[in-house]
């Protein structure tokens, strides 16, 4: 293998001033306070994937390609999360889905993709014994998160406990889930925020996460947040044999669970499903940020694995930024 310094200079103080850029903006992002867009940071992160490729002897475990997400708080306890929760890795066009898709059935047989959309939220983690909510906690760094008991119990679509009428509650389940504020609560928020003198929240995704990491759960639940759920982690006493057979089992446990998935044959179709929801960006209540494609059959998940951020057996397909509404709220919070 080739040693770090046979890679040209300019090649590795690229890389070096990518790496601290990026942490940079990712701790200010996770603070509430970005001070570029998200399809910029994407940008940067792509260049420095491509650098790594090209010369995979700088990728150490520390290069924001490793790694998830955010800063704890010392506002908060930290938790152990049971399972490591993850990212995703993207795809920006068709291209790269078909790459992606390719490289997935070159592993394994595929008879089955679940699309479904890209919740521009807050992610956290839930975790019920024996059907009762016992702890919720942030993704943090995917491995320890800050403890929001609290403040998540104060959202209506979050069941304190599970309904065990079509069948019992599993001894143990954690649900990942995305937290988010429709847009119209956003804009009410916003009003009312600066009716009190306060600043805005740039966008809902930051009034999201503001309202929930609130040091006073009384203030979370003066926020009409809501939550879906996509996806478990550790589980004892219940096993799934399909991501679509998870939501069936979460819905019936009165999980808030989207109807806006589909599960479909083949690549053809989850393009279509793109296709669709790009022209049909508005008709959720959240603002989505592209769609998420998985692997239906979890016997298929677990074969391909993943990496140290993301799984390999799905992939977010990101929408380009909407520029017009960037923009104006961009002059709105910079005034
Ligand atoms: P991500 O936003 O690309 O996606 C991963 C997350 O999507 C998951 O952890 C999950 O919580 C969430 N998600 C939403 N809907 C889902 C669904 N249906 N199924 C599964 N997961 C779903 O990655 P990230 O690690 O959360 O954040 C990185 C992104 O954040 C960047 O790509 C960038 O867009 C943004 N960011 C921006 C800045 C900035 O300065 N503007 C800085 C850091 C990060």
């Amino acid at each position: 293998p080739a040693a770090a310094d046979e890679v040209p200079a300019e090649v590795r103080e690229r890389h070096t001033f990518l790496c601290q850029e990026l942490d940079d903006h990712s701790y200010r992002y996770y603070m509430g306070n970005p001070v570029i867009s998200d399809a910029e940071y994407d940008t940067l992160m792509r260049e420095l994937v491509g650098i790594e490729e090209r010369h995979p002897v700088l990728v150490t475990q520390d290069s924001p390609t490793q790694k998830v997400g955010a800063p704890i708080s010392v506002d908060f306890a930290a938790v152990e999360h049971l399972e490591r929760l993850q990212s995703l890795d993207n795809a920006f066009a068709p291209d790269e889905l078909d790459a992606w898709v390719h490289r997935v059935e070159s592993e394994a047989p595929v008879d089955a993709y679940l699309c479904e959309l890209k919740i521009d939220g807050l992610a956290v983690d839930l975790v019920y014994e024996k059907g009762r909510l016992v702890r919720a906690a942030t993704r943090g760094d995917g491995r320890v998160g800050e403890d929001i008991t609290l403040n998540i119990r104060t959202i209506e679509a979050v069941p304190v406990h599970l309904d065990d009428s079509v069948r019992p509650a599993p001894e143990l389940l954690e649900v990942r889930g995305e937290v988010f504020l429709p847009g119209e609560a956003f804009e009410a928020l916003n009003a009312r925020l600066a009716d009190d003198g306060k600043p805005p929240f740039a966008n809902p995704r930051n009034a999201a996460a503001g309202s929930l990491r609130q040091k006073d759960p009384r203030v979370t639940a003066t926020r009409p947040l809501s939550m879906l759920v996509h996806g478990v982690g550790a589980h004892r006493g219940v096993e799934f044999t399909h991501q679509s057979h998870v939501y069936d089992l979460l819905r019936d446990w009165g999980l808030p669970v989207s109807d806006r998935y589909r599960v479909v044959p083949d690549i053809a179709k989850v393009r279509e499903y793109i296709e669709y929801y790009a022209e049909h960006r508005h008709d959720p209540a959240y603002e989505i940020d592209g769609v998420v494609v998985k692997v239906d059959d979890v016997a298929v998940q677990r074969r391909l694995g993943s990496t140290s951020r993301a799984p390999r057996w799905a992939i977010a397909y990101k929408y380009p930024p909407e520029e017009v509404t960037t923009k104006l709220v961009d002059i709105r919070v910079n005034v």
